[in-house]
């Protein structure tokens, strides 16, 4: 009989509980480590409480594991890299470095010849005005470090709002980005194994509101021809150039016919979780299968499919339930305003069976 395969996940939110539940069943055996009291991952696995920069903690969390990753993509690069000298870990620390600053991670793009919308590092007042008369306004300002689901970053959309956003963020580094007058807002997942095999799940359409994911459509309707491509080129490229194993997703502004890159996770991604139902192996399976070195799963997707998240409340689970082909998934959190909660994936065998079905889940989830 095979051996169970031991994964250390660094982090313990949602994301790995999602991956955890994934391996069970190919007898891959997870162990998170997670510094929060509440956490999602250890109401299904074995979970250690403890610092990601507490080595004597890092050490145990190691002991028996045959590789290590993350769910979470502020854990410092110094202790992955510390681990990855004694246990592989993927995907690589690199990755991890390049996606934790804005503007390195801009810079990687650029360098790669793959589009970015311009951008400008900013260190102080100097810096900002050069930014603001080279790039122009309207303009984001951003920090460059733990900035997420919108949070550190401002829109400046004339001379007083620049003014006002340098009074909020300044003194700390910064990247100031022209502002992208978008069509939509994609996204593409895709997976790359130890052996260097390739698998992408189709792009999807992403609505961000307060700066958090709120609806992914997969996948994303009307595509024009030859997008799909430009994305896989991207992602492909991306994932080569840094040697990457595992699931990374970027996410896309669509302009023009065009694809500009806005940034990279290199996890799983809350815009694969339709792949749950909605694809032949989904996300987190084929992460599993490729940190672990099994063969990666078909990405084929099975049928439309839509993604809402449960963010500060959850409905009655009754009333979802009561939707045909609608699947709930609970992350076992406590409410709390603004926090992701869970997500509904809606899939249907054909896109118009979809709208009416719905326009019923999202009244529901108002
Ligand atoms: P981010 O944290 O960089 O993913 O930004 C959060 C959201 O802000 C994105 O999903 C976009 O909706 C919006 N956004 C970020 N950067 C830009 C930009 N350069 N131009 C227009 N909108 C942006």
């Amino acid at each position: 009989m095979n051996s169970n395969i031991k994964i250390g996940i660094l982090g313990g939110g949602q994301l790995g509980r999602m991956m955890a539940l994934s391996g069970l069943p190919l007898g891959i055996a997870c162990r998170f480590l997670e510094p929060a009291r509440e956490s999602s991952a250890a109401q299904v696995a074995e979970r250690i409480q403890g610092d990601f920069e507490d080595y004597r903690v890092l050490y145990d969390f190691a002991q028996g594991m045959d590789a290590i990753t993350f769910e979470f993509e502020n854990v410092p690069v110094e202790s992955a890299r510390w681990l990855a000298e004694r246990v592989p870990v993927w995907p690589p620390p690199e990755a991890l470095a390049v996606a934790q600053d804005r503007v390195t991670e801009k810079t990687f793009f650029a360098s790669q010849g793959i589009a970015v919308p311009p951008f400008a590092a900013i260190e102080d007042r100097a810096d900002f005005d050069a930014a603001i008369d080279r790039i122009g306004l309207p303009a984001v300002l951003k920090t460059t470090r733990f900035g997420y689901d919108g949070k550190g970053q401002m829109v400046l959309r004339d001379r007083a709002g620049a003014e006002f956003s340098w009074q909020t963020l300044g003194g700390r580094p910064l990247i100031l980005e022209a502002f992208v007058p978008f069509e939509r807002e994609l996204s593409i997942v895709a997976v790359r194994g130890k052996d260097g095999a390739t698998a992408f799940y189709p792009l999807v359409e992403n609505v961000h509101r307060d700066g958090i994911l709120r609806k992914t459509t997969a996948p994303a309707p009307q595509l024009i021809p030859g997008l799909q491509m430009k994305a896989e080129r991207i992602v492909r490229q991306t994932m080569e150039a840094l040697n990457y194993v595992g699931v990374l997703a970027i996410e896309l502004f669509e302009k023009n016919g065009e694809l500009l890159v806005n940034e990279m996770a290199p996890r799983v991604h809350n815009s694969g979780h339709w792949t749950i139902e909605g694809a032949e192996t989904s996300q987190f399976e084929n992460h599993m299968r490729a940190i672990a070195g099994l063969p990666l799963g078909s990405t084929r997707v099975t049928g439309s499919s839509l993604m809402l998240n449960l963010i500060g409340q959850i409905p009655k689970r009754e009333e979802i339930m009561a939707i045909p082909g609608a699947h709930l998934h609970l992350y076992g959190k406590t409410p709390r305003a603004g926090r992701k909660l869970g997500h509904i994936t809606l899939r249907c065998d054909a896109v118009n069976e979809m709208a009416d079905l719905a326009g019923r889940l999202e009244s529901l989830i108002g």
